[in-house]
């Protein structure tokens, strides 16, 4: 049998209309994930640039970033850090807010999840406007991280996300877009 292809991923990806709000297309990847031949494809195709480029930690975005980067750590070796909504994270943790449609919110990792100089992946399933791994980079750099690159299934082009952390100088790897 051949390898689920790019598009076998995308079409592996439902929609919800209006979810979690009206006008929202919201892409849900657990019917990927739920597909044992689109995860793995998932994951390997994440992983691919960054085999060997020395990774020590996977920092996963709550909480399908948590599914798909501790997978993604498992196969690069390297440690997992979550990175999570206020409030949830049982010791010493430093936070960043981040801007949303309506409101803000924060996020927060271990105050001791990253030493300087560590190279950091971040994960996450999408991308959208980009200002939750915007807060993320700028999180895991105060604490000296070297953020080599951001990865996500999904990418939202006409939200600008993705260009948004490249501007940050934070290469991003997206595998599907949704126009
Ligand atoms: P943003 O900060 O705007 O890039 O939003 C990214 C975060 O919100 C990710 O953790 C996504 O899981 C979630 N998200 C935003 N928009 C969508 C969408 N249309 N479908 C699924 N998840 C979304």
């Amino acid at each position: 049998m051949d390898r689920p292809s790019f598009s076998d991923l995308k079409n592996a990806i439902r929609t919800i209309p209006d979810h979690p709000a009206p006008g929202i297309l919201f892409r849900d990847i657990t019917t990927l994930l739920g597909d044992a031949r689109a995860f793995r494809r998932a994951v390997d195709e994440l992983v691919q640039p960054f085999a060997g480029l020395k990774i020590a930690k996977i920092a996963g975005i709550e909480a399908r970033g948590f599914i798909l980067g501790g997978a993604v750590a498992h196969q690069l070796s390297a440690g997992f850090v979550p990175v999570r909504k206020k409030g949830k994270l049982p010791f010493q943790t430093v936070s960043m807010p981040y801007s949303l449609e309506y409101g803000s919110d924060e996020i927060e990792v271990h105050k001791d999840a990253v030493s300087p100089g560590e190279r950091v992946l971040l994960v996450d399933d999408l991308v959208a406007t980009g200002g939750t791994a915007e807060a993320a980079v700028k999180l895991l750099s105060s604490l000296g991280a070297e953020v080599v690159a951001a990865c996500f299934i999904v990418d939202l082009p006409d939200l600008g996300g993705a260009d948004k952390v490249r501007r940050l100088g934070v290469p991003v790897r997206t595998l599907v877009s949704f126009e």
